[in-house]
């Protein structure tokens, strides 16, 4: 009986220290692998695994994510105003817009917006807000067109291809480049932004629209019909 009993404790010894050996050697393979004593590797390991294992995950998927959505923002554009992103608080990239429903009242344009709205504040009114050049390339465009006010159009290389930029709503005499001029650099100040509901912006609020049309072609209309058009263009907003 004695004998019996012995022999169980035994076994279950066995089994015990089988089963912290097998615990302890899949931990240090979650873990760091540094060798470590049964009670740190407990403490280290079983408590944090968990989330470890989920901040592991995190730390893997969210850059993936990351990069596969912004693999076109590894190239980043000279900002075209101060505080650039700060400003784009009316009318982003691609939204539809019709006089109903437009974050701009009164609004006379309809359509997918082609481009980006960078507003100025109430104490930008009367000061001098200056635009700059958002990449290195000449000026293509520089006139006043219905609906913009003073426009330019700088013809730019943007991650290898082609691209023209329409900077819209721009005081036209404070440009001082010419078209086919010496290439203007990234960062350049083009000018500055026309006077609100004044010919300078043709009746529109201060503001500066930036857009970037795909290609060599000038086009510089401010919104489209559908939404298949838009893919002509890009998201300037994306590489700030
Ligand atoms: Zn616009």
């Amino acid at each position: 009986m004695n004998k019996y009993f012995k022999i169980v404790i035994a076994l279950i010894i066995v089994v015990i220290i089988a089963g912290l050996y097998l615990l302890f050697t899949r931990k240090d393979k979650v873990d760091t692998g540094s060798p470590v004593s049964p009670i740190s590797v407990v403490q280290e390991s079983s408590t944090p695994t968990a989330t470890n294992d989920s901040n592991s995950v995190a730390e893997i998927k969210e850059p993936t994510a990351e990069s596969s959505a912004s693999s076109m923002q590894n190239y980043k554009i000279t900002p075209p105003i101060a505080d650039a992103l700060s400003r784009i608080a009316k009318k982003p990239f691609g939204i539809k817009i019709s006089p109903q429903n437009s974050p701009i009242s009164p609004e006379r344009f309809s359509g997918y917006h082609t481009g980006v709205d960078f507003e100025t504040l109430a104490t930008e009114k009367d000061t001098a807000v200056p635009v700059y050049a958002i990449c290195t390339g000449s000026l293509t465009l520089k006139k006043w067109v219905s609906g913009y006010g003073g426009v330019v159009v700088q013809k730019c290389q943007l991650e290898n291809q082609t691209v023209t930029v329409i900077y819209g709503h721009l005081k036209l005499e404070s440009v001082k480049a010419s078209v086919d001029d010496l290439e203007i650099s990234a960062g350049d100040q083009l000018g500055i932004l026309g006077q609100g509901y004044t010919a300078e912006t043709d009746g529109e609020r201060k503001h500066l629209h930036l857009g970037i049309h795909q290609g060599t072609a000038i086009n510089i209309r401010g919104y489209v019909q559908t939404q298949p058009e838009l893919d002509d263009w890009l998201d300037p907003q994306k590489y700030l």
